[in-house]
Order: structure tokens, then C-alpha cells, then sequence
């Protein structure tokens, strides 16, 4: 297929339908461009917008980001998930304000050597921000590339994955590349659906051999199926006096990493006796709250939160950095991992708290 004819169709139906009037298309910089492509990894952008918006006025430019602390990061990013996105772009900033003298980098091996930020996401910033030709090659590209040219198999699989970079590279333009990444991650969204391709209106019907034998289901081959494992955890949502609830940050690293959650309690110990010996609080169960499953990539991890009650908070949890009483609604910019956060919105809905028998 003609490079030219294909970036053609592109531009043209960029130019009639592409999305021009996106928060982070106004005032077009690169910390701008890249704040919005990380959320929107795994985000759709109607979800992203206000998220967006909310960020870039507490952190309007790269050393404001890197010299808040990860708490106020992490507050911002609550509920949109994938939260080591949020981790990557607060250590990003800081590399960039140290080594860069604040200024984002415009080389593109070095906006890639940047933490959480791979080979699309880097072509994607210094295309659409300052009209670098690069190709890029996120999932709406790659869905777009590969019923196109029915590339068979797996993305995840590096041959695959091979085959559509050499495409991307190929179709990229050496102009006008800003307006043909957008376009082609917006036709990925907008037409090239995942279960649902609206060929009709799609400005490559005529050149797409997915369309031609009718199968662009078919492309790309999805994950090879794998049960995911699944591991439990009881979680104590003590409540004193005051409604207030104790949460615990958790370590940097692993699951929610750095942000705020119930403790967890190990299922082999009992609860009343496992607070007293780690808070020094006298707290009793009131009741099982319903069981939840929150799924993350490589397992699910079904909660059972168990609501307590304390009597007589003892101050020493208030005096450790890692430990605090939540109250809402929420001054502390606190970042909650999201089952937490819709955990405190139940209690709040049921107010009524009883005390230990
Ligand atoms: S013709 Fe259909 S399958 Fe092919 S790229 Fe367009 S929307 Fe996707």
C-alpha cells in the first residue's frame, strides 16, 4: 500500500473529524501532552478530562510536579488507577528538574529514558507537542494497524509487535505528523472499535484487508487466556468515636504502593488482638462488611472488610507518620486506593456507629 495514500485518508479525516478542542490540545506544551498521555493509557478521555484539569492547576508545569510530595500526586490521581503511572510521572519530573534544569527534554532517547515512559509514549509527546516525526504504536494504533493489514497474533508478542512498529515507521509522515498520530489514535477510538468497527465512515474502508474479507474482528489476535490467581485479604475499617477511620500508607512498593489503606489484618489472627498489639487500641468487630473482588493484572484479590469499632483511640496511632484517623470529607490530600475510598463512602451512607459490646 502507498505510504502516501494511506497518510493521505488519514489527514483528510483528521481535518473533517478529527478531535481538535481537547484540554490538553490548548496551550499545546510538552508537559502538557505528556501528562495527558499517561492518564490516558488504560483511561478513556471522557474519564480523563476533568482528572486532567484538576492536575495541570495544582501542578501547572514540571518542577511544581516534581517539587509537590508523592501524597498530593497520588490524592490527584485517586480513582483513576494503575497508580504507578501517577509514581512514574512524580520521579519524572524530579529527573527532569534535576538533570534538565527543568526544561522537558526533546530528544527522543531521552524522553525515553524517562521513568514510565516507553517508545509510543515518547513519540507520541514529541509529535504532538513539537511536530518531531515519530511513529507511535498505542492500542487504538495497533488495532488500527493491524485489522488494516491483518497482522496476525498477539501485540504482546515481540515478533507481532515487531511487524506493527516496522508498519507505524512506515505510514508515519514526514509533515503534519502532529495532526496524523492524533488522528490515527481518535480513528482507533472513535471508529475502529474494539468489538465494533464502523468500516462506513472509516477513511481507510478501501484500503483495509480486515475490511475487504469481512473478518476485522479477527485482528488483533486477543491475550492467550490464563486464569487469573486469586488471593484474599481481611481489612479492618476501625471507626472511633468521632467517625473518624484508621488508615495506614502503604509500602512504596507493591500493590497501591504509597497510598493509604485499611491495615490488613492476617486471617490466621484475630482482630480485636491483632489492633491492640499493633495500635495499642481496644477495638471490637461489629460486623462482616459484603466481600469485593478488585482485579488487578495478575490477580484478583477478593477483600473482606470487617468493621470495628474503638472506643479509646489510644494518641500513639495519631503520632506515627504512617498511620492517621481519616475524617471526611477529605482535607488531608491524602491518595486512597479506590476500594478504600468506596469502602469510607459506604460507611458514610450508614453513619450509625454502634460501640464494642
Ligand atoms: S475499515 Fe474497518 S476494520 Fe479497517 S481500519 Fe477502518 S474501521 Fe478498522
Amino acid at each position: 500500500m502507498h505510504a502516501r495514500k494511506f497518510s493521505q485518508a488519514i489527514l483528510e479525516w483528521f481535518d473533517q473529524f478529527g478531535r481538535k478542542d481537547l484540554p490538553w490540545q490548548r496551550d499545546v506544551d510538552p508537559y502538557r501532552i505528556w501528562v495527558s498521555e499517561i492518564m490516558l493509557q488504560q483511561t478513556q478521555v471522557a474519564t480523563v478530562i476533568p482528572y486532567f484539569e484538576r492536575f495541570i492547576a495544582s501542578f501547572p508545569d514540571v518542577v511544581q510536579l516534581a517539587n509537590a510530595t508523592q501524597d498530593a500526586v497520588l490524592h490527584h490521581w485517586s480513582g483513576l488507577g494503575y497508580y504507578a503511572r501517577a509514581r512514574n510521572l512524580h520521579k519524572a519530573a524530579a529527573v527532569i528538574r534535576d538533570s534538565y534544569t527543568g526544561q522537558f527534554p526533546e530528544d527522543i532517547d531521552q524522553v525515553e529514558s524517562l521513568p514510565g515512559i516507553g517508545r509510543s509514549t515518547a513519540g507520541a509527546i514529541l509529535s504532538l507537542a513539537l511536530g518531531q516525526s515519530h511513529p507511535i504504536l498505542d492500542g487504538n494504533v495497533k488495532r488500527v494497524l493491524a485489522r488494516c493489514f491483518k497482522v496476525e497474533g498477539w501485540p504482546g508478542k515481540s515478533a507481532v509487535a515487531r511487524e506493527l512498529w516496522h508498519l507505524s515507521e512506515t505510514y508515519t509522515p514526514e509533515k503534519r505528523v502532529a495532526a496524523y498520530n492524533q488522528a490515527m489514535m481518535d480513528l482507533g477510538a472513535t471508529v475502529c472499535r474494539r468489538g465494533q468497527p464502523d468500516c462506513a465512515v472509516c477513511p481507510l474502508s478501501r484500503l483495509c484487508m480486515a475490511n475487504a474479507s469481512g473478518n476485522q474482528r479477527a485482528f488483533p489476535s486477543p491475550r492467550p487466556k490464563r486464569a487469573l490467581p486469586v488471593k484474599q485479604a481481611q481489612m479492618l475499617v476501625v471507626q472511633n468515636g468521632e467517625g473518624a477511620v484508621l488508615l495506614e500508607r502503604r509500602p512504596p512498593v507493591g500493590i497501591w504502593g504509597g497510598l493509604w489503606s485499611f491495615p490488613e489484618c492476617p486471617a490466621s489472627r484475630e482482630p480485636s488482638a491483632w489492633c491492640r498489639e499493633h495500635f495499642a487500641i481496644k477495638a471490637g468487630v461489629l460486623r462482616e462488611m459484603p466481600l469485593r473482588r478488585h482485579t488487578f493484572t495478575h490477580f484478583h484479590l477478593d477483600i473482606t472488610p470487617l468493621r470495628m469499632y474503638a472506643n479509646n483511640p489510644s494518641n500513639a496511632v495519631l503520632d506515627a507518620g504512617d498511620r492517621i484517623w481519616y475524617k471526611t470529607p477529605d482535607s488531608s490530600g491524602l491518595g486512597l486506593a479506590a476500594p478504600v475510598s468506596r469502602i469510607i463512602n459506604e460507611l458514610e451512607k450508614c453513619s450509625t456507629v454502634g460501640s464494642v459490646g
